[in-house]
């Protein structure tokens, strides 16, 4: 029987975290103890005065509809606190609202990929880009990493062509923890101006970068008016499921983002574009206390891992995962990750989820206690004990 589904939907796939999380809930169900290493959330709850904004933006009656891509007060301080942090000036009309970035990930793909335009994007990388450019027609093109670095130059170089409609960049890296440095990112801009693509820079995890410092492609000459910026709440101030991102855009695809907004959810919340101003304007000393526990947390997960014989885990620079490297078992990241769980009681995600480029690695998330990413770790070193 031919399928019921249009095409677009028949090539994609749940992200592999929500498959791991059911797999792993479900063996809680039958008592067992799992250890989740899987879930790229914060710990965090987040910051009380961001709740109670909410609260009395319900009460005072912030449960209206609102332009699709935010109200202009929420827009402005976006345009404002986002700017500053990146050294941009940027205006309400370049701001675009969203439930969540996924969406803002999502609409421009829509918005400017037509059916068989190339769309680069990082392997391992986060699934959404390769689903989001399939819906659209697009064609994924996986460009490895060179392990921390961000995109392997010379691959990147070799993959672009007048046939790429767009780049995705995502520094730092969900799964690798890999921030790209500043030459990089010249180089990359150098590559996007030849060619005449956009760049879609996802930043949501700017705010944690460690020792090195975050940057943006946007403001390199000429990157502006060809970068969609994206970042979000859900990382930053614990929000993950208030849903709510944004993006700077040029301001003509601004215009193109609402109307695709109006017609795919009409808006974001309005109360929880206060609680988003409340964040971004008010203490910030959670989202810097998140920061330096994460810190904490990635030196001595990694320094727990390198410790276990055939285990090889690099220092990321950024966001809440390690990526550590497993080829030495002779086995794929599936058959190790489903072993971890099954046997040793430890969810985590094989690098395959990612891409074909993640094979061999594993990503483990370290936002959570630090007591049971220790028990964790030790379920990991006696499972794999299993298979050297
Ligand atoms: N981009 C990356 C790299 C992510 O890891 C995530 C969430 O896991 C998102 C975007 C989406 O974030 P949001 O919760 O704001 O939709």
């Amino acid at each position: 029987m031919t399928s019921p589904f249009a095409k677009r939907v028949q090539s994609i796939s749940i992200e592999g975290a929500y498959g791991t999380l059911g797999k792993a809930r479900a063996l809680e169900a039958q008592g067992r103890d799992i250890v989740h290493l899987e879930i790229g959330q914060p710990d965090y709850s987040t910051p009380q005065h961001v709740v109670e904004s909410a609260y009395q933006a319900m009460q005072e009656g912030h449960t209206k509809y609102t332009f699709p891509s935010g109200t202009l007060e929420t827009r402005e301080t976006i345009a404002r606190k986002a700017g500053d942090q990146r050294d941009m000036t940027v205006s309400a009309e370049e701001i675009v609202v969203g439930p969540g970035a996924k969406p803002l990930l999502f609409l421009p793909c829509l918005a400017l990929v037509e059916p068989g335009d190339e769309v680069i994007m990082p392997d391992p990388g986060f699934p959404t880009y390769r689903d989001s450019v399939l819906v659209a027609g697009g064609v994924p093109v996986p460009v490895e990493l060179d392990r921390m670095r961000g995109f392997d130059l010379q691959k990147l170089e070799a993959r672009i062509s007048d046939r790429t409609r767009m780049i995705i960049l995502n520094s730092p890296s969900n799964p690798t923890g890999g921030v790209t440095s500043a030459e990089d990112l010249e180089t990359i801009a150098k590559l996007a101006k030849k060619h005449d693509t956009w760049v879609l820079s996802d930043e949501i995890y700017s705010r944690l970068v460690y020792d090195d410092e975050a940057r943006t492609i946007a403001t390199l000459p000429g990157m502006r008016e060809r970068t969609i910026v994206l970042d979000g709440f859900s990382k930053t101030y614990s929000m993950p499921g208030w849903r709510l991102g944004y993006a700077i855009v040029p301001q003509a695809l601004a215009e193109r983002l609402a109307v695709l907004l109006v017609h795919a959810v009409g808006c974001t919340a309005d109360f929880t574009q206060v609680a988003g101003m409340s964040a971004l304007e008010g203490d910030q000393s959670q989202p810097e206390r998140m920061r330096e526990e994460y810190k904490e947390r990635r030196n001595k997960t990694v320094v727990a891992l390198n410790e276990i014989p055939g285990v090889s885990c690099d220092l990321p620079q950024g966001a809440f995962y390690v990526f550590p490297d497993v080829r030495s078992f002779g086995r794929s990241s599936r058959e190790i990750a489903d072993f971890l769980l099954d046997d040793a009681g430890v969810a985590l995600l094989p690098g395959t989820d990612f891409g074909e480029g993640g094979e061999g690695f594993l990503r483990i998330s370290y936002a959570t206690a630090w007591e049971r990413i220790e028990l964790g770790i030790e379920r990991i070193k006696s499972g794999l004990a299993k298979f050297a």
